[in-house]
């Protein structure tokens, strides 16, 4: 089995509402249960996905299988959100389920928070997103980390919640600014470490589409692709407009 076609596949349920398990993977491409685990197990070093205790999995940025403290409602479907950043990252992936609905709550002290989110420009807010965790560090427990990435009502709020948590202070930012990465020009949002495709800068419409497995897969640097959507989704919220790449 081509791990791609499994990634694939796993992009594909999520992108589908459903949640990819091992099982019906199997079923989908034909293969063993046992093969299918040895493809996520190579693609979680390759962090395309994260695994749970018992080999499924439990994240595929941006998308999680696991309740992270966010939910995204879009126009016929609703989804998991993975963290101040992945939930975010949804409306600009999925844009024909828009504007979706993002909706927390202050880890502190309970007070509910929504924004409707499309891909034409960011939520408006007061609230800040603080990081626990730094970012050396992420991929040590990927999903330990995109559970303590979570917006707050303020600073006072993020003060409280480590207080009660006994855990050291993180990174804090501003919603509007952090979010408001998606204004940045196309050219700056390009240089997003690792967007980039047979040496030259990929266009982050067709990142999604290659992550997505909407366009063609040709390219041999597919796999970097992908991570590159990635770390763009994470860097600037996404936002997919650009001139083509060709492969
Ligand atoms: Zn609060
Ligand atoms: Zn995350």
């Amino acid at each position: 089995m081509d791990t791609e076609d499994l990634r694939l596949a796993v992009y594909a349920a999520f992108r589908d509402g459903r949640t990819p398990r091992v099982a019906g993977l199997a079923d989908e491409l034909d293969v063993t249960q046992d093969e299918v685990r040895s493809g996520l197990a190579e693609l979680a070093t390759q962090r395309h996905v994260a695994l749970d205790a018992h080999g499924e999995i439990a994240m595929a940025h941006p998308f999680t299988a696991v309740p992270l403290g966010f939910s995204v409602m879009g126009r016929d479907r609703l989804w998991w959100g993975g963290c101040a950043w992945d939930s975010f990252a949804l409306p600009h992936l999925l844009s024909d389920q828009g504007p979706m609905l993002v909706a927390t709550a202050c880890p502190a002290c309970s007070t509910a928070h929504a924004w409707r989110v499309d891909d034409s420009g960011p939520p408006a807010g007061a609230q800040v997103a603080h990081f626990l965790v730094p970012a050396a560090r992420i991929w040590d427990d990927v999903v330990h980390t995109c559970a303590r990435q979570r917006i707050f009502c303020s600073e006072a709020c993020v003060d409280s919640w480590l207080a009660v948590e006994g855990r050291a202070r993180g990174y804090v930012m501003d919603l509007a600014p952090r979010v408001g990465l998606v204004r940045r020009s196309p050219r700056a949002r390009l240089r997003a470490p690792g967007a980039e495709c047979c040496g030259r800068v990929l266009p982050q419409r067709r990142a999604v589409g290659v992550v997505l497995g909407t366009v063609s897969r040709r390219c041999r640097w597919r796999g970097a692709t992908a991570r590159g959507f990635r770390q763009s989704a994470r860097v600037s919220g996404g936002n997919w407009e650009d001139p083509s790449h060709e492969d």
